[in-house]
């Protein structure tokens, strides 16, 4: 079996204990976490206030270059990453899973190094001078949920380097080992202390959350914890960046090719089984395609191996935890008993190891069942039936979280104009949950507020100055 010891070498926890990982597919160990606590936070906070004035000092092309060298040092170990993070989390190898996440740390820590961000000259009239800059906040917290956590861990991680800023990552209890390994890997082209992991429960995080010398958290996960954070950092009036869930809404309009869409309508609901934040998560469609999109959909659905994520054929993979599984059961067996018409799966092997709820597609189902109105973050798509667009907005709309929305039609300008309609951070066009360093990304309504990625993503890293005369 392979240990990934060499990966995890970490601060040595104050308690000195450690706790097991399992594998989702199999229940087999994957390796041992440090169960680290608030005072080895304090640690990490306090190596972090040592670096941090110095990593500021070197200014932008200096840090821009160090992250160039840490994406280096990502693809030197981006195998061993990609494995571990497979054992840990449940993801194929292959597929958009485990190496494609590996390999968006590196495209991120690359594009976050090439983003500029110069002084702007607000007002230049002859009479008036002013710019506005963008200075370090000094200590950015990063806490991250388990279902893409190399890749979410970085997207926090790389701005806030750029910025000047030192970080302290709390990873989810869920993957911790992937996080620690990744962070291992960019330390070796960092300075010491400067970025620090820290595997402890949610009482690290809160912890994290209302530390004084803490100036920013960055935070990826429920809306129930995002409220939580919003609490914990009040005293302090910490800066937030709060990338919340979502149950983002996908409308095909009636001129849309049901066979021309069946794959980019599965990607964009399935990738990552599923458990994705900006995945599709409630499908809208015209009556007058319905039968014929159902269709199209059930045989993509059905043609995608899932199993372990070792296996080089597999593109899907198990629930990362018991309590995923639970949820994406609850909800498909609710909407079975409603009555709704399970077009596949629905009926998971629970005599096999591991946490493996099948491909599931149910139709003929009430926009008001749970399946339709709780975020399910598993593999598992209802499909509602409309007749008029704007009937299709107002349900779309009808939820109070709005992350990600996608319309489909072979009408570009006319999906355009539904997209405007829509309340949601980011409304795909015959695509749904693509993600570019270049462009940015947030949520609207309960889905969190602040922008990632681009230039939005690192003046969110930055306390921003005028300079006035
Ligand atoms: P979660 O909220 O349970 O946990 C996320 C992190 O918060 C973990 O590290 C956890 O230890 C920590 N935490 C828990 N309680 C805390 C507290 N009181 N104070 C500080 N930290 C605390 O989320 P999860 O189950 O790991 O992730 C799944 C959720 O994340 C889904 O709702 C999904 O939609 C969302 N998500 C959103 C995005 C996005 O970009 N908007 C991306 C990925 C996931």
């Amino acid at each position: 079996m392979e240990t990934f010891t060499d990966l995890l070498t970490s601060i040595a926890p104050v308690s000195g204990e450690t706790r097991t990982i399992f594998d989702p597919a199999t229940g087999t160990a994957v390796g041992e976490a440090p169960v680290h606590t608030v005072e080895d936070l304090e640690q990490a906070v306090a190596a972090a206030t040592a670096a941090q004035p110095a990593w500021a000092a070197l200014g932008h092309d200096a840090r821009s270059a160090a992250l160039l060298k840490a994406a280096d040092a990502v693809e030197r170990s981006a195998e061993e990453l990609a494995r571990l993070l497979s054992r840990e989390q449940g993801k194929p190898l292959n597929g958009p899973n485990a190496r494609f996440e590996v390999g968006a740390c590196a495209a991120w820590l690359r594009a976050t190094a090439a983003t500029r961000l110069d002084p702007e000259t607000v007002v230049d009239d002859g009479e008036t001078y002013a710019e506005l800059h963008y200075k370090p906040i000094g200590i950015v917290g990063a806490i991250g949920p388990w279902n893409w956590p190399m890749m979410i861990t970085a997207w926090q991680i790389a701005p806030a380097l750029r910025m000047g800023n030192a970080v302290v990552v709390k990873p989810s209890e869920y993957t911790p080992l992937s996080v620690l390994a990744l962070v291992k890997v960019l330390n070796e082209e960092l300075p010491e202390g400067l970025l620090t992991a820290v595997s402890g429960g949610r009482e690290v995080g809160a912890r994290l959350a209302e530390h004084p010398a803490v100036g920013k958290v960055m935070f990826t996960g429920s809306t129930a914890t995002g409220k939580a954070i919003i609490r914990s950092s009040a005293d302090t009036v910490k800066r937030l960046t709060l990338e919340l869930g979502g149950n983002d809404a996908g409308i095909v309009l009636p001129d849309a090719d049901p066979k021309g869409i069946a794959e980019g309508l599965f990607w964009g609901a399935f990738i990552n089984t599923g458990q994705t934040c900006a995945a599709l998560k409630r499908l809208y469609v015209h009556e007058d395609i319905y039968e014929a999109v159902c269709e199209e959909l059930t045989k993509v659905a059905a043609a995608m191996p899932m199993g372990n994520g070792l296996d080089e054929n597999n593109v899907l993979g198990p629930l990362q935890n018991r309590q995923q599984y639970d949820i994406v059961t609850r909800l498909v067996d609710a909407a079975r008993d409603s009555g709704a018409r399970i077009l596949l799966g629905g009926n998971p092997d629970t005599g096999q190891p591991g946490h493996f709820y099948p491909t599931t597609l149910v139709a003929d189902i009430d926009n008001t069942n749970p399946l339709v109105t709780e975020e399910q973050f598993g593999p598992a798509l209802p499909i509602i039936r409309y007749s008029t667009i704007d009937e299709a907005i107002a349900l779309a709309n009808g939820l109070d979280v709005g992350l990600g929305a996608s319309v489909w039609s072979s009408d570009t300008a006319a999906a355009r104009k539904v997209a405007a309609r829509l309340e949601a951070g980011t409304v795909w066009i015959n695509k749904h949950g693509a993600v570019d360093p270049r462009i940015p990304f947030g949520g609207a309504k309960q889905s969190g507020y602040g922008l990632e990625f681009g230039a939005e993503g690192l003046k969110a890293l930055g306390v921003p100055q005028v300079i006035n005369g």
